[in-house]
């Protein structure tokens, strides 16, 4: 990855503060000052210190991505774009991979790390991790409705869903709703609603656990989790 970009990553200041420091020639790479903020290097291999210092790379990332249509929740297909190929490719090195998945028609919160252990904690069908989902609805949404959401509704498959939480925010011939489930079978807030015999025209996950979407981010833009951001998923 391009060194200025590293330094920035691990605590060093922005690009162009780094690039100030990298004009001091105080870094340097293998034991040569490399004043060139451009210059690739490989932090597993390669020796960087900053004043004489050994800097550390860090082995975790975790991006907050605003995932729009269009895109796949998966790392690699051959047809479409991915949401990894929404990525700068500096921040791609870490090898992220999204933390469950979104329909390719579903925006919102998608959380992209390389830290396994957290994913799997968020994912656990055991944790209840609960994702709270706005949605646009063809039909009224009645009491009814969050009813038996509250008491589990019977998917196609026979599936009965754990108690979810309807709030309505609009009801008629387009209704606005938020739902939040503590699970994530396959096309579930959909099929919920399709076992009411409604139809979903629009989704978006709001949340995952503590962690909200920065409703400041653009579709497909990305960012880093905050410390505390992190803190309220672990
Ligand atoms: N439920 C769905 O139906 N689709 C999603 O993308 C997420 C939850």
């Amino acid at each position: 990855m391009r060194l200025d970009k590293l330094l920035s990553t691990i605590g060093y200041g922005s690009r162009k503060e780094v690039k100030g420091l990298l004009k001091t020639g105080a870094v340097k790479v293998d034991g040569t000052a490399v004043k060139d903020a451009k210059v690739h290097v490989n932090p597993d291999e390669q020796e960087i210190t900053v004043h004489g210092e050994a800097v550390s790379y860090r082995e975790f990332v975790y991006f907050m991505l605003h995932k729009p249509q269009g895109v796949i929740s998966a790392t690699e297909d051959s047809l479409h774009e991915t949401v990894l190929d929404l990525l700068e490719l500096d921040d791609a090195v870490y090898d992220p991979f999204p933390v469950g998945r979104l329909d390719k028609d579903t925006e919102g919160l998608l959380l992209l790390t390389n830290d396994g252990q957290l994913a799997h904690q968020l994912l656990s069908p055991k944790k209840h991790v609960p994702k709270t989902y706005f949605a646009k609805i063809n039909a009224p949404v009645t009491e009814e409705d969050a009813e038996a959401f509250r008491q589990g509704v019977t998917l196609d498959d026979g599936y009965v869903t754990k108690s979810a939480e309807l709030k309505i925010l609009t009801s008629g011939v387009e209704s606005e709703i938020e739902l939040t489930i503590v699970e994530g079978k396959f096309h579930q807030v959909k099929r919920m609603f399709e076992a009411r015999g409604k139809k979903v025209t629009y989704l978006k996950r709001l949340s995952m656990g503590a962690l909200l979407l920065d409703e400041s981010l653009d579709l497909g833009e990305y960012r880093e989790l905050t410390e505390e951001e992190l803190a309220l998923l672990q």
